[in-house]
């Protein structure tokens, strides 16, 4: 798997495509990504019955998404990318595969 916790992806498929956000996990196990900004689920709770969230109201929880429904987001592009690989002496470093831009 070749995003990372912190990278910049955007959504190419699904309901929540073209969403853009950081990486706040990643699941390996399952090969999902929690991504900033993509949110899966709204409920409306009641208030009192749960503990967490005496409050009421709704609570938005960041969704996971399949890895292969991201891309690496490319600054320069201002898109989803595919990217590769430079070798520089002992660095690998990721690039995008449409400018070079390090990504
Ligand atoms: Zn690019």
């Amino acid at each position: 798997m070749s995003i990372r916790k912190n990278d910049i992806v955007v959504v190419i498929r699904g309901k929540k495509k073209g969403k853009k956000g950081r990486v706040l996990q990643v699941i390996r196990e399952k090969g999902r990504v929690i991504v900033e900004n993509v949110v899966a689920v709204k409920r409306h709770l009641k208030p009192g019955r749960d503990k967490s969230a005496q409050a009421g109201g709704i609570v938005e929880k960041p969704g996971s998404v399949a890895v292969s429904n991201v891309m690496l987001y490319c600054k320069k592009c201002d898109r989803g990318v595919r990217h590769g690989y430079r070798i520089s002496g002992e660095t690998k470093s990721r690039i995008c595969k449409k400018c070079g831009e390090q990504i």
